[in-house]
C-alpha cells in the first residue's frame, strides 16, 4: 500500500500555506517573519503550529489563518507536474493508495474541490480521524487498520521530516521527496528509503 501526505507531496500548497502564516501573524501579531520562520512546524498539525508562534493567541492565529486560506486556496493551490500521472500510473498497476494529512477535512476537501484528484482513494485520514498525530504513527495506523495493510508492506512518502518520522515509528519504509517544504538534508537526517526530486523518479523507485 502506498499512501502520500497531501500539502507540499501531492499537491503544491506551499505559497498558500506561507502566504497564509504570513497574513495570520501580520493580522495577530503585528509581527512578519522570514519563510524560514513560517515553514518550521508545516506537517504538524496547524493549531501546534499555531501555539509555537504565540502560546496565547494560538486561537485568534488558527481562526485568522483558516479563514484567509480557505477565501484564496482556489487562487493559490497548483498541482505538481507528472504527479497525476503517477498516482493514475499505481493504480493502473493495482496499488493500493491512500492520503494521510495532518489537515482538516474541510480544508481537504476544498483542496480537491479546487484540483480534484485523478483517482478515487483506497482511504483518506484527515486530523479528525486520529487523538495523535504525525510524528506520532498513529494516523498512518488507522490508515493501515482501514485497509487491513501491515507496515511491512506499507511505504509513506512525504516532503517533511515529521512524515518520515512517523512512517517509521509505525514500522513502514519512509521515502522523502524534495518538491515540498523541506530540503534534501533536512530528509536525510532521517534515513528515508529513498529521497526522490520528481514524480518520475518516485515511480521507479516504487515500481522496482
Ligand atoms: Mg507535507
Amino acid at each position: 500500500m502506498v499512501l502520500f501526505d497531501l500539502d507540499g507531496t501531492v499537491l503544491d500548497t506551499v505559497e498558500l500555506i506561507r502566504a497564509s502564516h504570513e497574513h495570520a501573524l501580520r493580522e495577530v501579531l503585528g509581527v512578519t517573519m522570514t519563510d524560514e520562520e513560517l515553514m518550521a512546524g508545516i506537517g504538524i498539525p496547524l493549531l501546534e503550529q499555531m501555539e509555537q508562534f504565540s502560546a496565547d493567541n494560538a486561537d485568534e492565529l488558527f481562526h485568522t489563518y483558516r479563514t484567509w486560506n480557505h477565501a484564496n486556496t482556489a487562487r493559490l493551490i497548483q498541482r505538481y507536474d507528472g504527479m497525476d500521472e503517477l498516482i493514475l500510473e499505481l493504480e493502473r498497476e493495482g496499488a493500493r493508495l491512500g492520503i494521510v494529512t495532518s489537515k482538516m477535512l474541510d480544508a481537504v476537501d476544498l483542496a480537491w474541490k479546487a484540483l480534484p484528484p485523478p483517482i478515487v482513494w483506497d482511504v483518506v485520514i484527515t486530523i479528525e480521524d486520529s487523538t495523535r498525530h504525525k510524528p506520532h504513527p498513529e494516523p498512518l495506523q488507522v490508515a493501515m487498520e482501514r485497509l487491513g495493510a501491515t507496515p511491512a508492506e506499507t511505504v509513506y512518502i512525504g516532503d517533511s521530516p515529521f512524515d518520515l518520522q512517523a512512517a517509521h515509528a509505525a514500522g513502514c519504509d519512509a521515502i522523502g521527496v524534495t518538491w515540498g517544504v523541506f530540503d534534501r538534508d533536512a530528509l536525510a537526517a532521517e534515513s528515508p528509503l529513498e529521497i526522490v526530486d520528481d514524480p518520475a523518479e518516485l515511480l521507479r523507485v516504487l515500481t522496482v
